[in-house]
């Protein structure tokens, strides 16, 4: 299940509504991410107050820990986490690429010792779509291979990049085999890979439109990259996809990467960066970013960000977060997240809008020039 809606077009920047089974989503969003079935520090509550309309879950790390069994008692993660709205999952192929030498790729899957036991286990693209099945997150995303920026301490070489880039097209039909054969009432997504190599991008974002799914996402990008290579496969990707399905950036990132996307055509991202950043006392304000245990915030009686309009900044001094977080304070981390969620979620509203308007160069050009202001 999923209708998608453009509404409004300015230069590559796309608004839309996007309908899942539970609910609806405003493009370009933001989606928090919630790794072990909670957006870290940030009461479910929260997140709906300060308008995030659909979260992400980990298959890898959901599927070690509670297990499906926990999950099936509860009919799936809605209903066992508290969160009503929409759900993204992962594959888990990030996951276990992550994994490093405890993994060995094959045409089948992957084989890994679990993190948490030790255990041998087998992550294929069918068992990804089994466990997402169960899950019942609204939008699935396909297994696929991340091809790595580097391999043995040198770039990728265009070859390698291919044989992954393959690899991932024969699991995204194997994906949506099983997909079709469980029934499942979802969206399934397909992810373009091809590594740094625009031809390969292409190759593969045009075999997956082949498939006619419902949503693609643009993978193995920020995965150590120089910034200007995601740059340019940002600039490249995602207006080649097509144009009346929804397009997810994979794991970007700072403000300002999500600004570019949305300039480039992208209408879906996630990034645990407000969530980790909090925990480091990295604030992200519209004038630039804060870091809180800096000692020049000791006394300082301003809201972290006096344009916003957060709980945190509503109630709480830089003083206050500077004093939290040199005491160790778990209220530190979590004023920090609401802080910074609340400021990726504006910002994308007021990308949304000044879509809607016709005005998005307009509205980047003092963008930039406030965040480089400094705080
Ligand atoms: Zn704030």
């Amino acid at each position: 299940m999923l209708e998608f809606q453009p509404l409004a077009i300015d230069g590559l920047a796309r608004r839309a509504r996007l309908t899942l089974r539970r609910g609806v989503v405003d493009t370009p969003q933001f989606m928090p991410v919630g790794t072990y079935g909670s957006v870290k520090g940030v009461l479910p509550a929260a997140l709906e107050q300060m308008g995030a309309q659909i979260i992400l879950g980990n298959t890898f790390h959901l599927w070690l820990r509670p297990g499906l069994d926990v999950i099936r008692a509860f009919d799936g993660l809605h209903r066992f986490e508290g969160w009503r709205r929409p759900i993204l999952t992962d594959s888990g192929g990030f996951q276990v690429w992550s994994l490093g030498a405890m993994r060995t790729i094959g045409e089948e899957g992957v084989h890994f010792a679990s993190p948490v036991n030790g255990d041998r286990l087998f992550l294929t693209p069918e068992v990804s779509m089994q466990i997402q099945t169960v899950l019942d997150s609204d939008i699935v995303m396909q297994f696929d291979e991340c091809t790595p920026y580097e391999t043995a301490g040198r770039v990728t070489r265009e070859d390698e990049a291919r044989s992954s880039m393959e690899l991932s097209l024969r699991w995204a039909q194997r994906c949506r085999a099983e997909f079709e054969r469980l029934a499942n009432p979802n969206a399934l997504f397909g992810i373009v890979q091809g590594g740094m190599y625009e031809p390969l991008r292409e190759e593969s974002l045009a075999r997956l439109a082949e498939m006619d799914l419902p949503g693609y996402a643009i993978g193995g990008v920020s995965v150590g990259e120089p910034k200007d290579d995601m740059r340019r496969i940002v600039a490249h990707t995602p207006r080649r996809l097509p144009a009346h399905k929804p397009r997810y950036l994979m794991g970007v990132g700072t403000p300002e990467d999500l600004v570019d996307g949305v300039a480039h055509g992208v209408d879906l991202f996630d990034c645990v960066m407000p969530t980790r950043n909090a925990r480091n006392g990295h604030l992200f304000t519209r004038f630039g970013d804060l870091r809180l245990r800096n000692a020049r915030y000791k006394a300082d009686t301003r809201p972290p960000d006096e344009s916003c309009a957060c709980h945190t900044c509503a109630h709480f001094s830089r003083a206050y977060l500077h004093h939290l977080d040199r005491c160790g304070e778990m209220l530190a981390p979590m004023l920090a997240s609401l802080h910074n969620l609340h400021y990726y979620l504006n910002l994308m509203r007021e990308m949304r809008s000044a879509i809607e308007q016709q005005r998005f160069a307009t509205w980047r050009a003092q963008f930039e020039a406030d965040r480089s202001r400094g705080v």
